[in-house]
């Protein structure tokens, strides 16, 4: 399966103590990880290969939503800063608009990104 994440600049030390927890789980097989530039530098620090999209104010989160509407994102893992303004906020918008056209699971927050990944 094809696990995508994304985090906010403001949501990224979270996010990669999140992925610290679970790092046996994301470095298996049957798991691959797409992610936005800086999040994908990110994850690869914490030790997994990753998949890197442009930065995501440079279109990396645009790249992620047409790989949804393509078919090839199972899940997608935002840690999104909600208090933050953000330049990109149209493609993020419709990023998570095309999870739900596809019906494609969005976890916002870490307490969803953890229920998620618990269910792998
Ligand atoms: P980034 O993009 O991983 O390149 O920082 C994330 C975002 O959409 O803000």
């Amino acid at each position: 399966m094809t696990i995508a994440f994304i985090a906010h600049d403001g949501k990224k030390a979270e996010m990669v103590g999140f992925v610290k927890d679970y790092v046996e789980l994301f470095k298996s097989k049957n798991i691959t990880l797409i992610a936005t530039g800086t999040t994908g530098s990110h994850l690869e620090r914490a030790g997994l290969e990753v998949n890197k999209m442009a930065s995501g104010p440079m279109g990396g989160d645009a790249q992620i939503a047409s790989r949804i509407a393509e078919g090839s994102v199972d899940m997608v893992i935002f840690f999104r800063d909600p208090l933050g303004k953000h330049p990109h906020e149209v493609d993020v918008s419709m990023l998570m608009r095309l999870c739900d056209v596809y019906n494609i699971p969005l976890a916002t927050n870490p307490a969803a990104a953890q229920r998620f990944v618990q269910t792998l």
